[in-house]
């Protein structure tokens, strides 16, 4: 078939499997071109693995430092119809790519919050791996079934405690207008935190201990955004907030309940950019397009696999790395700094669908949003007609 991309309002429905490849081979030559991170883990296993950060995290993993990487992720393979998801084509082009390397690398599809899925990956974790000493926790997900009552719950992005009037630009009208969103209710908050806070995180790394299947001083992280006075109304402040917070009430449980294994849990707070999560949330295309331009202009621009590898290089691994006030790793300094921040608030007021266009990076967001799914990458034919199958093995 002839891969064209559908975008309906925030995502794109289909991906192109040939630019998904580029995309993968594009993160993996940018690690080689830096070179192997200072201390290497030797068994990686990344929840949430196939797109974003998490697909980084393992592109890093893997060829910054030779480790065998296995995969969670939820993906939709192809069918003679339609094409699979964009992480359907990621993984396939990572396992690919590992196997030319030589590096060991398994993925699991499947819901990672299940205990099936847990159950699952330990028995391959215990049949190839012997113990993990790295777990990547990047999930980023709309909803959760507990695994234990079934009940599903589904997280919202609104803001906490009063209503909040903010510029957004609308990806669809193409057009830049306030937006006045009511705050959610304690239920809502609730259901947020339960899908995106720390819970399933302390699931995974109890599983994985009781299991036997943790290294001694493993090493663990979720992702997190803290943002600033632009975004933290609709993010930091807002209902996704609260379940980020719920993470650094999870990592001060995981520091303290496995002590004796030398675990060290962090959050770690990392740039806004664009991926599938991220375009999903009002006022994001506005202030990443904003803040593209400024750290363009300014030569700091950073997407996922500059911010992974910064992170594995000089914070991860490290024995006593820096960190914040609230014990978080930071690598989201780049664009929270005065300078930075002053700069887009500047700008903000001003901003109108009309000078949109100069004032803001829209071009480079689009780029990078159509490119998650692998749409306009050089090098790869959109005329040709391909088929839109890939395995990963
Ligand atoms: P993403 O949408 O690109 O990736 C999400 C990953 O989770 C995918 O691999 C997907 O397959 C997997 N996934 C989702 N539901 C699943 C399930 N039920 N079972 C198994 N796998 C599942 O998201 P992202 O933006 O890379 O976000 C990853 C983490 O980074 C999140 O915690 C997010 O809050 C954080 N973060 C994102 C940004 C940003 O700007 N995008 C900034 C800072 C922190």
């Amino acid at each position: 078939m002839v891969i064209k991309p559908k975008v309906r309002g925030f995502i794109c429905t289909n991906a192109h499997p040939a630019g998904c490849t580029a995309s993968v081979k594009e993160q993996i030559a940018y690690v080689k071109s830096k070179g192997d991170i200072s201390t290497k883990p030797k068994n990686v296993l990344v929840i949430g693995c196939s797109t974003g950060y998490g697909l980084a995290s393992r592109i890093t993993s893997a060829f910054g430092a030779g480790a065998k990487t296995l995969g969670i992720c939820f993906e939709k393979p192809p069918t003679e119809r339609k094409t699979g998801t964009a992480g359907w084509y990621n993984t396939a082009a990572f396992h690919s790519e590992a196997k030319q390397a030589d590096l060991y690398a398994k993925t699991i599809n499947g819901d990672a919050f299940s205990h099936a899925i847990k159950d699952e990956t330990i028995e391959l974790i215990k049949q190839d791996l012997g113990k993990i000493d790295l777990v990547v926790y990047s999930l980023a997900s709309p909803r959760r079934n507990d695994p234990d009552t079934g009940d599903a719950y589904v997280s919202t992005l609104k803001p906490v405690g009063e209503p909040v009037v903010s510029k957004t630009f609308d990806t669809n009208k193409k057009e830049v207008h306030e937006i006045s969103l009511e705050p959610a209710n304690q239920d809502e908050i609730n259901n947020t935190i339960k899908v995106m806070g720390g819970e399933d995180w302390e699931l995974w790394i109890k599983r994985l201990s009781d299991a036997g299947v943790l290294a001694e001083n493993c090493v663990t992280s979720s992702y997190t955004y803290i943002g600033k006075e632009l975004t933290q109304p609709i993010y930091g402040h807002a209902t996704i907030g609260k379940a980020k917070e719920d993470l650094d009430r999870a990592s001060t449980a995981l520091n303290s309940d496995y002590s004796d294994l030398g675990l060290r849990a962090y959050v770690t707070s990392l740039k806004a950019v664009v991926t599938q999560a991220s375009s999903a949330i009002p006022v994001m295309p506005l202030y990443i397009s904003l803040m593209y331009q400024v750290m363009k202009e300014e030569g700091t621009h950073e997407g996922v696999i500059e911010q992974i590898y910064g992170l594995f290089d000089t914070l991860l691994l490290e024995q006593s790395p820096e960190m914040d006030e609230s014990k978080r790793l930071r690598m989201d300094g780049v664009e929270t700094n005065d300078h930075i921040q002053g700069k887009i608030k500047a700008i903000w007021p001003n901003v109108t669908t009309e000078n949109f266009p100069e004032l803001g990076d829209y071009k480079g967001y689009n780029e990078d949003f159509l490119k998650l799914f692998g749409f306009g990458f050089d090098g790869v034919d959109y005329d040709a007609d391909i088929s839109p199958f890939a395995d990963w093995e």
